[in-house]
């Protein structure tokens, strides 16, 4: 159930600020992901404990070796008590294969610190989920967004550089980006739009060859714009 936070007076601020061209690329963008969003084991799941671990298992890592290791771990290691209460050796076991084992070990730490501490419910604020092991910016935007439906931008690679490309603010640094990010957030639909930018920069506008002429929001995109004259 998405939360309608009351926006803060900076989100008011920032909404007011927003380009037209920021709120037509923003509805372009949440249409194509309505039809073509990509179909992945962690999509439609409610439970936070899972989408927590979906997004540990992301940092860093492909989605295509993501696939096949989400529903093992989860099968698994069920719910967060379950994780909470295995040995470390094993969780290592579990995570065999997918690398970067510090994910592994604080995924393990987080499930005992929420076990201890929010008597087994994962915290629903970003600012809540920031202090516990492992969670970054990136991953509490995501987690509040995608389980908890609060409006907060979640920015990683992807949706940076989409975000860069498509607003025309390459140099901006991460700071201001992320500023300009949450004002982009369209109030209720916070998991679907962030989960957009990352299918948008996973699928079309690439790292290496942006693929404008294909594109979804080419006529809301600067660099699109740009590309097709
Ligand atoms: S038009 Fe090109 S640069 Fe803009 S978002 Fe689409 S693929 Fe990226």
């Amino acid at each position: 159930m998405a939360i309608l936070a009351t926006p803060s007076p900076r989100q008011k601020q920032n909404a007011c600020r927003l380009p037209a061209r920021g709120r037509a690329f923003r509805r372009r963008l949440l249409a194509w992901y309505a039809r073509h969003a990509r179909k992945l084991p962690w999509r439609g799941v409610c439970d936070p404990y899972a989408v927590l671990v979906s997004e540990m298992m992301l940092q860093q890592t492909q989605v295509r070796r993501v696939v096949d290791f989400f529903p093992r771990f989860l099968a698994r290691y069920p719910t967060l008590e379950d994780l909470a209460a295995a040995p470390a050796d094993a969780v290592r076991e579990a995570w065999d294969g997918l690398g970067y084992y510090a994910r592994a070990r604080n995924l393990h730490a987080a499930a005992r610190e929420v076990v201890a501490t929010h008597g087994g419910v994962l915290p629903e604020r970003p600012e809540a989920l920031r202090r516990l092991p492992g969670i970054g910016r990136y991953t509490a935007g995501a987690v509040a967004s995608i389980a908890f439906g609060i409006d907060v931008p979640a920015v990683d690679t992807n949706a940076a550089r989409v975000l860069r490309r498509a607003l025309g603010v390459r140099r901006r640094p991460p700071a201001r980006l992320w500023r300009l990010a949450e004002a982009l957030v369209p109030r209720g639909r916070a998991a679907d739009w962030n989960q957009a930018l990352m299918d948008l920069g996973a699928t079309v506008c690439t790292a290496r060859v942006p693929r404008c002429a294909s594109c979804p929001v080419r006529t809301s995109c600067v660099t699109g714009v740009r590309r097709s004259r």
